[in-house]
């Protein structure tokens, strides 16, 4: 199903920079909202965020102020000027945000990766023009993360956009969320109209990785942020390790690098050129390699050997990994290409095996 779609039209800090949503993982108190609000006001930002509802992991943690907290909203809108943004999860949340004027939805990560609670949100929002913004799914699953921005669309939706979150994974390492950067940059390649923002917060789970994730958006060329500040993080009642105070937000913010997406030098179309040609030859290379796999397959055929020779494979994997090594490659991802180039000699050989 293609989407369709129309402009987010959201305000940005300044032109030609990314649009900014900052504020606090929770809407914890009156006063921690307002005060949070006030210090993003003044330093540029345009969209304000807070959790009214929170899906946590586990019970007894903070599971948002709920409601109450709506009004909260609505008093940062009047005095800063700014939009708001909250996230919904399920029919009551949507209805509780229209009524107060909440200006932005967001669908959260555990909420995408459950189509009956996606569908739910779109039934509820039918025939109202509202941003929403869909968060990947927890799982990388593309399909799934393009299914709920589908449902939402069919319900008339149409300013829509994506938030990159990171994936969760069962051995942490340094990211709280991996962030996988080619499912989105897949996103983008599948629906090039849909902007797409990033949110360092979850991805990095901890403040020194906002920066650097920030930064690495921009230079793949996403359209905006989503980034956790508080005016007190270490005090914060959830998110405290990755959220940073409007301070030192503003000061990552001032510090990215834009870089031009488009592009605009010569050199560059006979860099791209040279880029065409050396693919070319990567694809001629390998159909040159497949056919010489398939006359072993005859061969294996012909004196009843089994396809896969374990000794040999090791034998390629090891030797164009070091090769890879010494060329300047991860030896990780030549060991990747092998391993694909070799699952596809054995189809070919099966298929020469079994006719
Ligand atoms: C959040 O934005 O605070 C949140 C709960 O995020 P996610 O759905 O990405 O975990
Ligand atoms: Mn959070």
């Amino acid at each position: 199903m293609e989407l369709e779609l129309q402009p987010l039209a959201l305000p940005g800090i300044r032109p030609e920079r990314p649009v900014v949503i900052a504020g606090p993982c929770s809407a914890e108190t009156e006063e921690q909202v307002l005060n949070t609000a006030q210090s993003l006001a003044n330093r540029g930002t345009k969209i304000f965020r807070a959790g009214i509802w929170k899906p946590r992991t586990k019970p007894g943690g903070f599971e948002g102020i709920g409601v109450d907290g709506l009004a909260w909203l609505k008093r940062v809108k009047e005095e800063t000027g700014m939009l708001v943004a909250t996230e919904v999860a399920t029919s009551k949340h949507v209805y509780e945000c229209l009524k107060a004027g909440v200006d932005i939805l967001w669908v959260g990560a555990r909420t995408t990766a459950n189509p009956f609670a996606v569908q739910e949100i779109a039934d509820a929002l039918k025939g109202v023009d509202i941003p929403v913004l869909v968060k990947n799914p927890v799982n990388p699953d593309l399909e799934l993360w393009i299914g709920a921005l589908e449902r939402i669309n069919g319900a008339g939706l149409k300013r829509l956009g994506a938030i990159h979150r990171g994936f969760s994974s069962y051995d942490k390492k340094i990211y709280r969320n991996l962030p996988q950067w080619h499912i989105p940059i897949e996103l983008r390649r599948r629906i090039p109209d849909l902007p797409i923002f990033c949110d360092p917060s979850h991805i990095g789970g901890k403040r020194e990785l906002v920066a650097p994730i920030c930064q690495q958006s921009m230079d793949l060329g996403f359209d905006g942020l989503i980034v956790e500040s508080h005016c007190n993080p270490d005090q914060a009642w959830s998110d405290a390790s990755q959220q940073v105070t409007p301070d030192v937000l503003s000061y990552i913010l001032d510090l990215l690098v834009i870089r031009e997406g488009k592009q605009s030098t010569e050199s560059l179309s006979g860099l791209r050129n040279q880029i065409d040609d050396c693919d070319n030859q990567i694809i001629e290379v390998l159909s040159k390699r497949m056919r010489v796999c398939r006359e072993i397959g005859t061969f294996k055929k012909e004196h009843g050997m089994t396809i896969l020779q374990t000794g040999r494979y090791n034998e390629i994997l090891d030797k164009r990994g070091a090769q890879g090594a010494l060329c300047g490659m991860s030896s990780e991802f030549v060991k990747k290409v092998f391993e694909a180039i070799h699952e596809e000699s054995v189809r070919q050989q099966m298929e020469i095996i079994n006719k």
